[in-house]
């Protein structure tokens, strides 16, 4: 997938404007990945006012052009820059984007080919254009692409299909999936561990439990411990399910020892927090959420943290076919990362995925993706079906 991004030449030099087009890629990361290519445009000696600053185009993105185009303005936003400059070119209006379509401060048409930009304007012409990939530029400017926090669908298969049935499954996804825009996870039972580990193996899908015990090992009938879980092949355990919350009283305080025997044996972690019902209809959902992380996870290290994913799963909204609007799930997924950033600072928040989860499905995720604080989602129902699986992946 190639992205073209034009930043203006009124940013600086060209260090300024590549910091400033890596702020912009860490705001866009969720279309944007490794493997994309980047186009920037970097200043050519000159400081004059540049009617055309500030605009992104993208190429062969599921974004549609508006959506990018708010996407860019709510960096600007966020970045503190004005939609306008001194000479009152840069105005909203002027500015049209249709996939390969851009126009400049006077109207003039922009005209993108494949690797060469034909340029209108004379202001244009006194700036290069330079062809990168961006990792190159991420490798030697930046640390940024570690930065840019994990898109991620992953499915919960709960307790549905023997282990035949996995196995059909999981095979089925290996099939299909092979270069992902974003991570895939499918949550199995014990069971399904060590054969689903095997065969997605040179697979960019990843296995998780559903659970995992809280005690290291030893005289428990029946449990599975976090390093029994690791030895199956298997790289995440999702903790703090409702389900488990709900019908097997799983505490606070037991989850913290869940979570910190998981990341002590070299899992990542797929928490679960959310609200039920009568506490959504009271309000009361950021109460809820902070004090589930609270109770959990807030106690564990800067270090610890980043093997952390949180979900987001308003339990109303869990195998019910109902779902959270889009402003719900992004209100509270903002919510959420403002507690990560007081907890664990700012960056931290930047890096961590948050995924939402209930009752997604191929139909609604798109849109819930879409977005800012939403990176992608934990899937029940919908993950038992290759083809609705698959559609969630492809939305994310
Ligand atoms: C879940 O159990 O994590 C879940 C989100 O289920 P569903 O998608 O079926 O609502």
């Amino acid at each position: 997938m190639t992205y073209y991004l034009s930043l203006g030449s009124n940013l600086g030099e060209r260090e300024q404007t590549i910091n400033r087009a890596l702020a912009c890629l860490e705001e866009l990361a969720g279309v944007i990945t490794s493997r994309s290519e980047f186009f920037y445009s970097a200043p050519w000696g000159y400081n004059s006012p540049n009617p055309f600053c500030n605009l992104c185009c993208c190429v062969e993105t599921n974004l549609q052009p508006l959506q990018m185009l708010q996407a860019t303005q709510a960096v600007e936003r966020r970045l503190g820059r004005s939609h306008k400059t001194a000479d009152g070119h840069y105005e909203d209006r002027t500015i049209d984007i249709d996939l390969i379509r851009a126009f400049d401060g006077n109207g003039q048409e922009i005209r993108w080919e494949t690797e060469t930009l034909t340029l209108p304007h004379p202001l244009w012409q006194q700036r290069e254009f330079v062809r990168v990939p961006l990792q190159e530029i991420i490798t030697k400017q930046h640390k940024t692409i570690e930065h840019m926090r994990t898109r991620m669908v992953a499915g919960n298969w709960k307790m549905n299909k023997n282990l035949q049935e996995g196995v059909a499954l999981a095979t089925e996804l290996k099939e299909a999936v092979k270069d992902p825009k974003c991570a895939v996870v499918i949550g199995t039972p014990f069971i399904h561990l060590a054969t689903v580990a095997e065969l997605l193996k040179g697979s960019p899908i990843k296995v998780a439990a559903e659970n995992c015990a809280d005690h290291e090992k030893g005289a428990y009938t029946g449990e599975v411990s976090a390093e029994m879980v690791k030895s199956t092949g298997a790289e995440y355990v999702i903790l703090g399910h409702s389900e488990r919350r709900q019908y097997y009283a799983e505490s606070y305080e037991m989850l913290a020892e869940k979570v910190r025997l998981a990341l002590a044996n070299g899992l990542k972690v797929i928490f679960c927090i959310g609200e039920v019902k009568e506490e959504r209809e009271a309000g009361k959902q950021n109460e809820v959420v902070k004090a589930q992380l609270e109770g959990s996870v807030f106690g564990l290290s800067a270090e610890e943290w980043k093997n952390i994913v949180l979900a987001y799963e308003p339990v109303w909204a869990i195998g019910t076919g109902l779902t959270a609007t889009p402003e719900q799930a992004q209100e509270i997924h903002a919510y959420i990362r403002s507690l990560v950033a007081d907890k664990f600072g700012k960056e931290a928040a930047e890096d961590t995925t948050i995924l939402y989860g209930g009752s997604c499905n191929e139909k609604n995720a798109a849109e819930l993706f879409a977005c800012p604080d939403i990176d992608g989602g934990l899937i029940g129902g919908a993950a038992l079906v290759a083809d609705k699986f698959l559609a969630i992946i492809a939305a994310r």
